[in-house]
C-alpha cells in the first residue's frame, strides 16, 4: 500500500468533529439531566483506628471503628492474653473481613474492635506486638498458661468492678484480681472505652468452652443480654449457657458490664487453637440483624 499523507489527517479531523459532537451533547443534556458527578469518591468505611491504653509494659491496646450507625457493638478478644492467643487472631480475622466487606455491616450500626485486649501476655507467648502469626505460638504449656496474665500477674478477667475481692479462681488455682477494681492499666483502658463510648453490647472472645455465656452482676441478666446470647448461640452452634457455675469467678468484664446496664455474652471458642471463623461469622452475622431490625 502506498503511503498517502492525506490519510492521518481526514482521521485527525473526523476524531475532532466527533469530540466536539460529543461535548456539545454532553454539556447539552447537563441542562437538562439530573446532576451527575464527574468524579465517583471512594466508598467511605469510616474506619478510625484509636489507642485506648496502654499495658503495664507500655503497649498499645487498639481499636478499629467502622460505620457510623447509632448502635454500637464492640467486640474484644485477647482478655487472657496469649493463653487464648486464638481469640486475638479471631478479632483481628474479624477486622479483615470488616475492610473487606463494608457492605457487610448495617446502616444502622457502628463496629469497634479491640483485638488484643492484654498485649503483655500475647507477647508472652508469640514474642510480638500487634500480628502475628500461628507459627509465632510458644508450644510450651508454661509459656502459654502465663500468657494468661498481665504483666502484674493479675488475671484482667477478675479485676473489675463486680464482685471484686483481691484473689480469685481460676479452675482449681488462685489467682490475683489486682489490688483494687480497674487497678490494671488494661481493664482501666476498657472501662474508659465504655464510658466515653456507651457500646449497646460488648461480645467478648476467650476460648476454649464451646459456649455462648450470658452475664449478670446483683441484678440478674438483662433481657438482651439473653436475646444476644441466643442469636449468636443459634447461628454459631454454641451451647447457649445463662450462668457459668464451673465455679466461682469475681470481678469479670461481662458482670461489671451487666451492673451498668450494658448487655455483655462470652463466646468460647471449641479450642485453644482455632478460630472457627465460620462459625463466628455467623453468629456475628446474627448480631447485625438482630440489631437491624431493632432500630
Ligand atoms: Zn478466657
Amino acid at each position: 500500500m502506498r503511503f498517502s499523507p492525506t490519510k492521518p489527517i481526514v482521521i485527525i479531523v473526523l476524531t475532532l468533529v466527533a469530540l466536539g459532537i460529543g461535548v456539545f451533547a454532553f454539556v447539552g443534556s447537563r441542562k437538562t439531566a439530573p446532576e451527575i458527578p464527574l468524579v465517583v469518591e471512594p466508598v467511605k468505611r469510616n474506619q478510625k483506628h484509636a489507642v485506648i491504653g496502654h499495658s503495664v509494659e507500655g503497649r498499645d491496646i487498639e481499636s478499629y471503628t467502622y460505620g457510623n450507625g447509632a448502635t454500637h457493638l464492640a467486640f474484644i478478644g485477647g482478655v487472657h492474653g496469649g493463653y487464648e492467643w486464638n481469640s486475638v487472631l479471631l478479632a483481628y480475622r474479624f477486622i479483615d473481613f470488616l475492610e473487606e466487606n463494608p457492605d457487610a455491616l448495617p446502616d444502622n450500626l457502628t463496629v469497634t474492635v479491640i483485638p488484643s485486649a492484654n498485649p503483655d501476655g500475647v507477647y508472652r507467648v508469640v514474642g510480638k506486638s500487634g500480628r502475628f502469626a500461628v507459627t509465632d505460638v510458644a508450644t510450651d504449656q508454661q509459656t502459654l498458661a502465663s500468657g494468661r496474665f498481665n504483666a502484674n500477674e493479675v488475671d484482667l478477667n477478675r479485676n473489675f468492678d463486680c464482685k471484686w475481692k483481691p484473689e480469685s479462681t481460676w479452675k482449681t488455682k488462685v489467682v490475683s484480681a489486682g489490688s483494687a477494681p480497674f487497678s490494671e492499666p488494661e481493664t482501666k483502658a476498657l472501662r474508659d472505652f465504655v464510658s466515653e463510648y456507651h457500646p449497646d453490647a460488648v461480645i467478648f472472645w476467650h476460648s476454649q468452652a464451646n459456649a455462648v455465656y450470658a452475664s449478670e452482676c446483683r441484678e440478674g441478666i438483662l433481657p438482651k443480654t439473653l436475646a444476644i446470647m441466643n442469636a449468636y448461640s443459634e447461628a454459631s452452634g454454641y451451647s447457649a449457657v445463662k450462668s457459668f457455675d464451673s465455679y466461682e469467678i469475681t470481678g469479670d468484664a461481662e458482670g461489671w458490664l451487666a451492673s451498668i446496664g450494658v448487655p455483655a455474652i462470652t463466646v468460647e471458642l471449641k479450642t485453644h487453637d482455632t478460630i472457627e471463623w465460620e462459625r463466628n461469622l455467623a453468629g456475628i452475622t446474627a448480631l447485625f440483624g438482630y440489631y437491624e431490625r431493632e432500630r
